[in-house]
């Protein structure tokens, strides 16, 4: 579909800037005041009927969230970096994210999209060749970076909606647009699909920029090979003692958490397909003199299918139990967010596809690509099917300057506009 009612280069130079800006300030998963700030504000101003605060939330379904003096300090600094401290007030506690509806003129379905706004815990490169350092948009924050592109994700959904909204009158049935916290670590869409945001929806689409799609202007109506994934945080506690006068009345809590670790990647692969376990991150003991009391480990299992994934998870804790007992420590596991695996549904890839042909920027449209790693929008995906409706992942093609989640990612900005309109035209045609 053609948006002559919209001046496209004015909306997509708005959208890259509004790209650079959210990619300067990059915030975590919970964490996302000024960004969520930012988008409602941006929304608000088109005169976009938005929700945002607890009532888009449910509490329990907020996985993995940080402790409340890492949110106090990031609420803090939040409110010094954004002019609408009114707005973050409101999601107090980590409350963040934000849903924009936008009702047709006409009668028709209803149609869910979803894109994500966190970042990565990535240190992001210095080097002249990263453009956001040599253009000045380098993260203002220490090791955090938009090393996933969800900065992409958050301008091109605040230019769907422009879009849609523009052509409302044309619209038939709803559009919702839900910009998700804490993807990273699939945390952040079991709360809003709990709080039945996706229920009735007819049509859903979730998007994402270049996995395993590098060319400018390509574009995949469905996506196969997600990775179910399981995160959990490991405890080892032990007893700290005088390393050299009382080293027996000790329990190396380092020393078990090492043993899990090196075990943990040694689990026997699965005869029926994929699996991965990573070892994020260790941290122990207090001194060069004491036996460390305690470990702490950030693990994630993933496998191709829901079983697959289940045995990974199961393997990791029984190993990390044994582990434990073999250094007379004590183990606990802390459930930090998961997600399953999924399929698009064809009928809508069908009809993604035909949508897909005629938006202007789009070169080359292909049925599917291999996602290759995890995302909570399956968990959106099945809630959907579930009450009868269709869902399915699209990925925009860009070429990359580094592999996502490393300090030197960046894309082809021109994705920001094409995906702007990708999403309208869905959303727009599915309907008719
Ligand atoms: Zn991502």
């Amino acid at each position: 579909m053609k948006f002559d009612r919209v001046d496209m280069n004015a909306l997509e130079r708005e959208l890259v800037s509004l790209r650079r800006d959210i990619h300067r300030y990059p915030e975590a998963g919970w964490t996302e005041f000024r960004t969520s700030a930012l988008i409602i504000d941006e929304l608000q101003k088109t005169g976009l009927h938005v929700r945002f605060g607890e009532s888009i939330h449910v509490k329990d379904e907020m996985y993995g969230m940080p402790c409340s003096a890492a949110l106090y300090e990031c609420e803090k600094r939040a409110k010094s970096e954004s002019s609408r401290a009114d707005l973050i007030k409101a999601m107090h506690g980590g409350i963040t994210g934000c849903i924009a509806a936008i009702e047709g003129g006409r009668p028709g379905p209803t149609v869910g999209i979803r894109v994500d706004i966190d970042c990565n815990e990535v240190e992001e490169s210095k080097g002249q060749s990263h453009r956001p350092f040599r253009e000045g948009f380098r993260s203002e924050h220490d090791n955090l970076m938009h090393a996933c592109g969800h900065d992409a994700h958050a301008a091109i959904g605040i230019g769907a909606a422009k879009l849609i909204h523009a052509y409302k009158d044309k619209l038939k049935g709803k559009v919702i647009i839900a910009f998700q916290p804490a993807e990273e670590g699939v945390r952040g869409a079991a709360s809003l699909t709990k709080a039945g945001h996706f229920s009735g929806c007819d049509y859903f689409f979730g998007v994402h920029i270049g996995l395993n799609m590098t060319e400018s202007g390509s574009v995949a109506a469905s996506s196969t090979g997600f990775l179910a994934s399981t995160k959990m945080d490991v405890i080892f506690k032990g007893k700290s003692s005088h390393a050299g006068l009382r080293p027996e009345a000790g329990r190396n809590a380092l020393a078990a958490a090492a043993t899990a670790a090196l075990n943990l990647l040694a689990i026997p692969r699965h005869s029926e397909g994929a699996s991965r376990i990573n070892v994020g991150t260790l941290n122990a003991g207090t001194g060069r003199n004491v036996i460390p009391e305690k470990a702490v480990m950030a693990i994630e299992t993933r496998g191709s299918t829901d079983e697959i994934n289940s045995y990974m998870e199961t393997s990791a804790k029984r190993i990390c139990r044994s582990a434990a007992d073999m250094y007379g420590c004590e183990f606990e596991h802390r459930f930090m967010g998961k997600s399953g695996t999924t399929v698009c549904d064809a009928p809508l890839v069908e009809k993604t596809m035909e949508i897909l042909r005629d938006v202007e920027g789009i070169k080359r449209v292909v049925r599917e690509t291999d996602f290759g790693c995890g995302d909570d929008v399956t968990t959106i995906m099945k809630d959907v099917r579930k009450h009868g409706g269709m869902a399915t992942e699209i990925v925009l093609g860009t070429p990359l300057s580094a592999p996502h989640h490393n300090g030197c990612f960046d894309f082809d900005e021109a994705v920001i506009g094409i995906g702007a309109r990708v999403l309208a035209s869905l959303a727009m045609g599915v309907s008719n």
